[in-house]
This record gives C-alpha cells, structure tokens and sequence, in this order.
C-alpha cells in the first residue's frame, strides 16, 4: 500500500426482504438468486478500484438495501478481500434490518471485521411501522441490537424517521427512550420524504404524514430531547454519544474522498464525481468503467461551504478563506450576523454553525449567507 491519503468505501447491497412502503433505494426483495454472483462482482469491483487508486480505505460502509440479509458467510467473504486495503483502525460499518438476528451471526461478523452496525427502526410504536411497510416488531427491533452487544458490538446506530403516519409528540418520545434505553451511541433521524411512485404516495396513508409544520415541531422535539439523553447533535440528522460520530457519514460532509461500487452507488476521487445507474444487470455484465457515469466534479468554495454548514462544528470562514482565496469570510460573517439574534445560528470567533432551528431552514438560510 502507497503512502496517499485514505479514502473510504461504500458498498452497496440492493437486497431486503421486502419493499418499504416509503422508499426510493436502489433496493428489492430477497434477490437471494443473486446473492453469489454479487458478492463475486462485489470483490472483482474492489480489486479493479484498489488497484486503479492504490488508496487505502479509513472507512468503510456497507450499505443499502439490507447489506445483513447477505449473511455472514457473504459478508466475510467481501471483507476478506477488502482487508488489504483497510487501514488498521478503519471504521467499518454494515446496515440492517431487525429481525435479521437470526440470518446473521453477528459474532461471525466481528470476527470478519466490522465494528459497527447500523439499523433501520424508524419507530418503536407498532401501528407507525405498519404504516410504513416495515416488517419488525419493536421486540425485534430489541432482540437484534442485544444480539449485537452480546457480540460485543459497542458502536451501534439507530435510525428513527419523523413525520410518520400516526406519530404523535408522545409517541417519538417513547421511540428515542426505546433506543436510549437499548445503550445505542447513535441515533440518525430523517423526516420522512413522500418520494414519488412509491406505494405511500399513491395511498391513503399519505395524508397521515405530518405537514411542513408538524414535521419542523418533530425535529426540534427530537434535538431536545436527544440532547437530554447525552446525544449530541453533530449534523443536521445525526447524533452521537461518547464522542462515536459516523466516520464515513463524515467524510461525505467533509468533501473527503470515497469509492462507491454496486448500482446506484457514488463516488468522489482525485477530484472526479461518477456513478453507477441503478442496474443491477449492468453492474453484473459490464466492464466497471464503461458503467461509470459522469457527474459534475463540484468543489467550489459553494459546495464546501455548504457541507460544513450541515454539521454542528460549522463553517470556519479562515479555513475556507484558506482553500478558497477569492471568497470573503468577513462578508459571509456579516451576513450570518442578523441571524443570531433569533437564534437560528451561533458566530463564534470565525465559525458560523446552525442551531436546531436553523437547521430547519438550513436552505434558505445558507443562500442568504454565503451569497447575502
Ligand atoms: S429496508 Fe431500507 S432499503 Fe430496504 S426497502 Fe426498507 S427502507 Fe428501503
């Protein structure tokens, strides 16, 4: 392995047992036909990048989809070829589903490497994950992550979604006590997008979502209430104990660079954006780079600029300054300060960072900032 910087990789696996209600993701169910021929292609695809890049990773994810539902024989057949060009103390991290404790030994998936797993919840209430489409019981949802400590895993993360049909203010108190109760160190929560031509959009429940309004309580009811909790919000949707921030999540904030193989996947190297198309059929037959689909390679001061502004530690105008000489951080300071009054961000010496509230916002607000 060559001295270069580390990057991180993704993985992106497009199975789950059965489709969400709710979701857009490259994903379908079971797929279990293919789960051999992924895994190999999945394995050709990190030799071709790691051979191409001679990167090692700091960080990788396997996302998806349900990267579990592939089991631990799969999954430790993928990070054994991956090993090579991991870095020590790299942060690795598999997605799933609970209910999925008992296809997976997470004992197995220790021992093959990952350290940190990440599930979906969504909702500790049962009438909400109905809703939704979600296949778990909250009791699973239990069963799943004790399996995991009893494993030994101590860096696991929830997701919660807010906006959800049925969700009260007392019922999203009662899914962040369930996670807390659980010793989680992480919590990601995202309001629910109604994304077209998915079956919510076309049903009934659709008009069970919290509205605008409802949704912006949620998320400022959520903060509250995680911060409480010893959660600390360090991105707009993502919350940390103990300091167990998503490495990887952060390095697309930070505008690192990552590899991304599997359909639908992305990836950001040597300055240069592509992408595979959600196929799973093209990512299976064709040559890796004739599958690669360009995108605009971004990083200007803008894109820096507002990825910073996504986290809590926010944006430091010197830094930016630094990289981008032809921006003025004085003037970006100017604009932000009639903002702080009402509370929707702090300025501390050089660094603008959101509250909560501004968060809410964040669009808007980061328009009126960086351009006045
Ligand atoms: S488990 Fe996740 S990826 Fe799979 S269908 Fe549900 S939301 Fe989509």
């Amino acid at each position: 392995m060559n001295k270069k910087s580390p990057a991180g990789l993704y993985i992106h696996v497009p199975f789950c047992i059965q489709k969400c209600r709710y979701c857009d993701f490259y994903s379908f169910p079971k797929g279990e036909e293919y789960f051999e021929i992924y895994k190999k292609r999945v394995i050709e695809a990190i030799d071709f990048y790691g051979k191409r890049y001679a990167r090692p990773y700091n960080s990788l994810y396997l996302g998806g989809g349900t990267p579990l539902l592939l089991g631990e024989k799969h999954l430790s057949d993928i990070m054994a070829a991956a090993k090579p060009y991991l870095t020590p103390d790299a942060e690795i991290t598999a997605e799933g589903n609970p209910g999925v404790s008992e296809r997976c030994d997470f004992f197995a998936l220790r021992e093959a490497g990952i350290n940190r797993l990440s599930f979906g919840l969504q909702s500790s209430d049962e009438k909400e994950l109905a809703a939704l489409g979600r296949i778990h019981s909250p009791k699973e949802a239990e069963e799943t992550v004790k399996a995991a400590q009893k494993a030994g895993f101590d860096n696991i993360s929830l997701d919660l979604m807010l906006g959800i049909p049925y969700q009260t203010e007392e019922s999203l108190c009662k899914s962040i006590d369930f996670c807390d109760s659980l010793g989680v160190q992480h919590i990601s929560c995202y309001m629910l997008k109604i994304e077209e031509g998915t079956p919510l959009a076309k049903s009934e429940l659709r008009f069970l979502c919290a509205d605008e309004e409802k949704s912006a309580d949620f998320y400022l009811l959520a903060c509250e209430e995680l911060e409480k909790r010893g959660f600390e919000q360090y991105e707009i949707s993502n919350f940390a104990k103990g300091g167990k921030r998503s490495f990887h999540n952060l390095r697309y904030w930070l505008d690192d660079e990552y590899i991304g193989i599997g359909p639908s996947a992305h990836s950001f190297m040597e300055g240069r954006r592509f992408y595979f198309d959600r196929s799973i059929k093209d990512f299976l037959e064709k040559p890796f780079c004739e599958n690669e689909k360009e995108e605009s390679s971004g990083g200007g001061w803008e894109e820096y600029a507002m990825l910073r502004l996504r986290l809590s530690d926010g944006l430091d105008v010197s830094e930016l300054e630094s990289r981008f000489p032809e921006v003025s951080g004085a003037d970006i300071l100017e604009n932000a300060k009639p903002f702080e009054k009402p509370g929707l961000l702090r300025i501390k010496g050089e660094t603008v960072s959101f509250t909560p509230k501004g968060f809410l916002l964040s669009n808007a607000l980061t328009a009126e900032i960086l351009f006045g």
